[in-house]
């Protein structure tokens, strides 16, 4: 077998990341600091993601378009909390032609000034709202530490920019894109989420609200998965951007804007992988099965791969690769498949075709199932759907293992520093406990979740009474 060169979890949960992200051959860094390449085993997987989000967004009605990579930097001016949030991380253009430009320009760090400024020739009457547009692109935020997929200086996302007539709208829209991330999240990524709102702290800048999910990663950290932003009339008002309502008088439109981005691959890769490598749900698997052939001759090849042929041709509608190159022995191929995170192993021999079976391996729990060669096809998309929900499953179990209920600070600093997970703890309200958190235990307010009993209590870190306990962790 070829040697394992992937760091163990256990020995460092970073360099074990950053070993799948190279060896399965899904990204590598960029000559510029702090972007990555993605190389085409992981932008197969972005294309499966796409696939299913645009589909899921178009049955909602939003449409595709395009908006310019170049913004005039006086755009950005225009909403102050804007400017404020997004100034110190924007790239410049300063030249072009060889000469100073009269304005800067700046590479998009997030698109709404754009829309927002062509929303204001597009929309004049309530007969043109609402607008529901979304672009696929790329966003540049110029980051200082940066991680493969997770954060990096250049990324690629969907932003969803909407109009609407009423606040009441804009919320529904808001609330109903957290759903579809919510569903993509957990049926596809196999992701379990905890569903909220931003705390004023951590929502985007220019929004009334940002609503987001959070899942739990191995080691326990969180990962924002997708956020979903209201951000009422306050580019409306920036960029003056009216309707005439059907009384006839001039309103400003409400907004919202909603975005993921590749740092889901991280997400898939932080969740389900394992010291052999990565390991995909089916359903985000470019290539769901992976035959291995068995040779112990070198004449029994062609026998081989005319048995596998006579078994895979009723296999038309399912991808899947015979893995034929010759000079590897079968415990090398088998590695190499691992390391990708192929969902489902096939091995055929010489003797499972005397007895007219194959084998499956699954990649989830390494466990072998014989099955008779006529039921392989039918048998791949049970084994397939049973592997969805067993990472699903064991997501869920370690979300539940390593989330507790905590009412004592100091008890909380001492688990959050041993092993950090998700602290379900009361919170006055205060920035200040907010900021102190942050400062003394490196953990944030993830947000105020959705399904929360209300319930009295005492803040955590102050002691002043609280409604209803938040989500504490430590995030990437
Ligand atoms: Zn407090």
């Amino acid at each position: 077998m070829a040697k394992r060169t992937i760091t163990p979890r256990s020995e460092d949960y970073s360099q074990w990341y950053v070993d799948v992200v190279l060896q399965a051959q899904m990204a590598d860094y960029a000559p510029v600091k702090g972007c990555m390449v993605i190389r085409p085993n992981g932008y197969a997987i972005w294309e499966k993601m796409q696939a299913a989000l645009d589909g899921m967004f178009k049955e909602t009605g939003h449409q595709n378009a395009y908006f310019p990579l170049l913004i005039p930097e006086s755009f950005l001016h225009k909403e102050a909390e804007h400017v404020e949030g997004f100034s110190p991380e924007c790239a410049v253009v300063t030249h072009g032609g060889g000469k100073p430009l009269e304005e800067p320009l700046v590479i998009r760090p997030t698109s709404e000034t754009i829309i927002w400024a062509m929303y204001k020739k597009w929309i004049d009457s309530h007969r043109d709202l609402p607008l529901l547009y979304n672009q696929w692109a790329n966003v540049v935020r110029w980051e200082m530490r940066t991680r493969l997929f997770l954060r990096t200086t250049e990324f690629l996302w969907q932003e969803g920019h909407t109009a609407h007539a009423t606040e009441e709208e804009a919320e529904e829209e808001t609330l109903r894109m957290l759903g579809i991330y919510r569903k993509f999240a957990e049926e596809y990524m196999a992701m379990p989420v905890i569903c909220g709102r931003k705390t004023e702290k951590e929502k985007f800048a220019g929004a009334v609200r940002t609503y987001c999910i959070e899942a739990m990663m191995q080691d326990g950290r969180a990962l924002q998965v997708g956020t979903s932003h209201n951000l009422g009339q306050n580019f409306a008002k920036a960029f003056d951007v009216t309707f005439q309502d059907e009384q006839g008088q001039r309103q400003y439109v409400y907004a919202t804007s909603w975005g993921a981005s590749t740092r889901l691959i991280g997400g898939v890769i932080m969740t389900h992988s394992d010291d052999d490598g990565l390991v995909v749900p089916p359903r985000l698997a470019p290539l769901p099965v992976v035959i291995v052939p068995i040779w112990p001759k070198e004449e029994l090849r062609p026998t081989v791969l005319e048995g596998i042929d006579k078994i895979t041709r009723d296999w038309r509608d399912l991808k899947f690769h015979v893995d034929a190159r010759e000079g590897y022995k079968p415990g090398f191929k088998y590695n190499e498949w691992e390391i990708r995170g192929v969902p489902i192993r096939v091995e055929v021999g010489p003797r499972d075709l005397e007895k007219e079976q194959v084998v499956f391996v699954r990649r989830d729990n390494g466990e072998k199932i014989f099955v008779p060669a006529s039921e392989a096809r039918a048998k791949i998309d049970e084994v397939l759907n049973a592997i969805q929900t067993n990472l699903f499953e064991n997501a869920r179990k370690r979300m539940e293992d390593r989330t507790v209920v905590i009412d004592n600070y100091e008890e909380m600093k001492r688990l959050n520093e041993e092993n950090s997970g998700f602290f379900w703890a009361h919170w006055c309200g205060d920035r200040a406990c907010e900021n102190r958190l942050q400062e003394e235990t490196k953990a944030t307010i993830r947000c105020l979740p959705f399904d929360q009993r209300k319930e009295p209590g005492k803040c955590l870190l102050c002691g002043k009474p609280s409604s209803e306990r938040v989500l504490m962790a430590k995030a990437y």
